[in-house]
């Protein structure tokens, strides 16, 4: 419970930074809506004892208070109205702010998070979670809390008016609601722990209807006539998620139609105990109109008091998980003592390196220590699966390793600030992005928050080295063309070509170090070999480590690292390697001699 109301706290914290403003109108307004009503009905019981009055009396309609009454209903009526249309109107801006608020929470912390949370399915679990709530969640607590309080004060107010009738009214009221009460807390907990137990599921049947509808599935779904077997993987991953669900709300149905034969009875024990009374001459035709509206809206009342107690039982439950989310920790910091390193110097030194990725039971990197001086060319080679890309993400500390460290002109990396540490970096990951936006743009992105003087040259410059300057000039609006599938405007390229834009970006950077993960897996045999002529030339002096399944381009390397099976099974330059006859020689003469054999068989 004290966790709950901690949450609770959390929550109206946010709702009240997102928008303080619009929070004390939606409250004020909940306050005057909240006295409203008993005004009306007391109003509409002296308004009809004044007709009875008059009625008795022989006078006609034109009665001062009458009209007075009447006008006075009216204008009761009409400010209900008005700020019923008014609270929906606060409630909406209010929850827009919010939303936007909660969003860049959320973003942010999407952001920061290491990049190891990616690898675990737990992780997509809460984030969807949080993403589909967080929006939302603290307004709805919010508003459950008003709808509460402003539903206790109207209930009180009728519950005090029906007391005056009998006591035992004013206890049917109450009593009659009590089934619903535990109905509704009940399956609000139920459907928590469903909708928990159901997210992978969800996530499922999302991925299966990716597969049916986005762009890149679209070309192996229809060569390959998969579409009729991803609309059953959907289909069942639905059904299997809804069909419980539906058994849930079909259950909790049945018992709000029993809850309301409870309701109806109690009606039926008011309305002949009023009817008596009136006809009895006990109370007026006013007090029994009266009291038929009061225990009317005292039922309402109670409805929505229970109606909000369970929605703020059920916003608790969900809105752990935003918290859950956001309170998520980074690892990947900087520790005591800070170091502040801007430029690269000397050497990096990796020692000992091992890890293992979450839920993996043999070691990715097992033991790997390694020396990479300034200015050096360095390629690494293996089989797939080695662990070379992995070597890559802990050198730019994407992930902390499991042991050992890594050293950056003597600082540990852990010591520095991981965004600041990164900036000295600059890499082509085998898995590229691809950015809709500008071609320009899409350079660009590789150093975003440089001040750079002549931007443009600089741009163009990157285009030209990676080989790619004269398709951008040729699409309609060069630098400025869209590039891409998904606006209007937007011109698709080739993989290759896109390649060619990631190596574009990596080179705009002005990092001190520069990786290449397979930069030129998809590139033709021309852009390749105009690219690895100038390696040097290209790299200008920046310390580079290459990744390469093409031997010839890692030849140009001042040294090559094999790794094999997460470990360094042979380093040395690539005559030195020849000369190993090791791992290296086997695969350079295989790959050699495969191109050898193709260029013999085509003459
Ligand atoms: P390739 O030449 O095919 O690109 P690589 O040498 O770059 O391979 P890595 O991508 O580093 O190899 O992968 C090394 C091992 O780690 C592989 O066995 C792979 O299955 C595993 N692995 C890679 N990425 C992940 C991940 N995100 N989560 C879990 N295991 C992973």
């Amino acid at each position: 419970m004290k966790q709950k109301i901690n949450l609770f706290r959390e929550s109206l914290k946010l709702v009240w930074k997102s928008a303080p403003g619009w929070t004390v109108a939606n409250i004020v307004l909940s306050a005057i809506r909240s006295v409203l009503p008993l005004l009306l009905v007391v109003l509409i019981k002296m308004l009809i004892d004044a007709i009875t009055a008059a009625v008795k009396e022989g006078q006609g309609f034109e009665d001062n208070q009458i009209i007075l009454m009447i006008v006075a209903v009216a204008v009761v009526y009409f400010i209900d109205e008005i700020s019923s249309d008014l609270g929906n109107w606060v409630r909406k801006n209010q929850s827009y702010k919010l939303e936007i608020f909660m969003y860049g929470l959320l973003h942010r912390k999407s952001i920061s998070l290491d990049l190891i949370n990616f690898e675990k399915p737990e992780y997509f679990d809460i984030l969807t979670r949080a993403s589909r709530e967080a929006p939302w969640r603290p307004n709805s607590i919010l508003n459950n809390l008003i709808t509460l309080l402003k539903g206790a004060a109207s209930l009180l107010l009728m519950t005090g008016l029906i007391f005056t009738l009998h006591w035992s009214m004013a206890v049917i009221l109450l009593a009659v609601n009590i089934p619903g009460i535990w109905m509704r807390l009940h399956y609000a907990g139920v459907l928590y722990n469903f909708q928990k137990k159901q997210t992978p599921e969800a996530r499922k049947s999302a991925y299966f209807n990716w597969l049916l509808t986005g762009d890149r599935p679209s070309r192996e779904l229809r060569l390959f006539g998969l579409g009729d077997y991803f609309i059953k993987m959907f289909r069942n991953s639905f059904l299997r998620h809804k069909e419980e669900e539906m058994d849930i709300i079909r259950k909790r149905t049945f018992i709000e139609m029993i809850s309301g034969l409870f309701k109806a009875a109690a009606l039926l024990f008011v309305l002949i105990f009023i009817a008596g009374r009136t006809t009895g001459g006990v109370i007026s035709l006013g007090e029994m109109a009266m009291f038929l509206l009061a225990f009317r809206q005292g039922m309402t009342y109670i409805k929505e008091i229970f109606g909000s107690v369970s929605g703020l039982y059920e916003d608790s439950l969900f809105i752990g998980d935003t918290f859950e989310f956001l309170n998520l920790e980074e690892k990947i910091k900087a520790e005591e003592p800070i170091a502040s390193v801007k430029v690269f110097n000397d050497k990096i030194i990796l020692e000992n390196l091992t890890f293992t990725y979450p839920g993996n039971r043999s070691k990715t990197i097992d033991n790997v220590s390694l020396q990479i001086k300034k200015g050096e060319i360095i390629a690494i080679v293996g089989p797939n699966g080695a662990g070379k890309s992995t070597l890559v993400r802990l050198l730019c500390r994407l992930y902390d390793p499991d042991s050992g460290e890594i050293r950056l002109d003597g600082n540990e990396i852990k010591n520095i600030d991981p965004a600041e540490y990164r900036k000295l970096f600059s890499v082509v990951f085998q898995d590229f992005m691809l950015y809709n936006l500008s071609a320009g743009e899409n350079i660009r992105l590789g150093d975003i928050g440089a001040n750079v003087v002549d931007q443009e040259n600089k741009i163009r410059s990157a285009a030209g080295t990676a080989g790619v300057d004269k398709l951008i000039a040729s699409l309609p609006e060069g630098y400025s063309a869209s590039i891409g599938n998904l606006f209007d405007d937007s011109r698709e390229l080739s993989w290759g070509e896109w390649q060619k834009i990631a190596l574009a970006r990596s080179l705009y950077r002005d990092a001190p170090i520069l990786i290449l993960d397979e930069p030129s897996s998809a590139l033709d045999a021309d852009a390749e070999y105009e690219i690895f002529s100038r390696f040097r030339e290209i790299v200008k002096g920046r310390t580079s480590i290459l990744i390469s399944h093409r031997f010839t381009n890692v030849t140009l390397a001042d040294r090559i690292i094999v790794i094999d099976q997460g470990a360094i099974a042979e380093s040395g330059t690539h005559d030195e390697l020849m000369e190993r006859k090791g791992i290296y020689h086997s695969m350079y003469t295989k790959q050699s001699g495969r191109f050898a054999g193709s260029q013999e068989s085509d003459y």
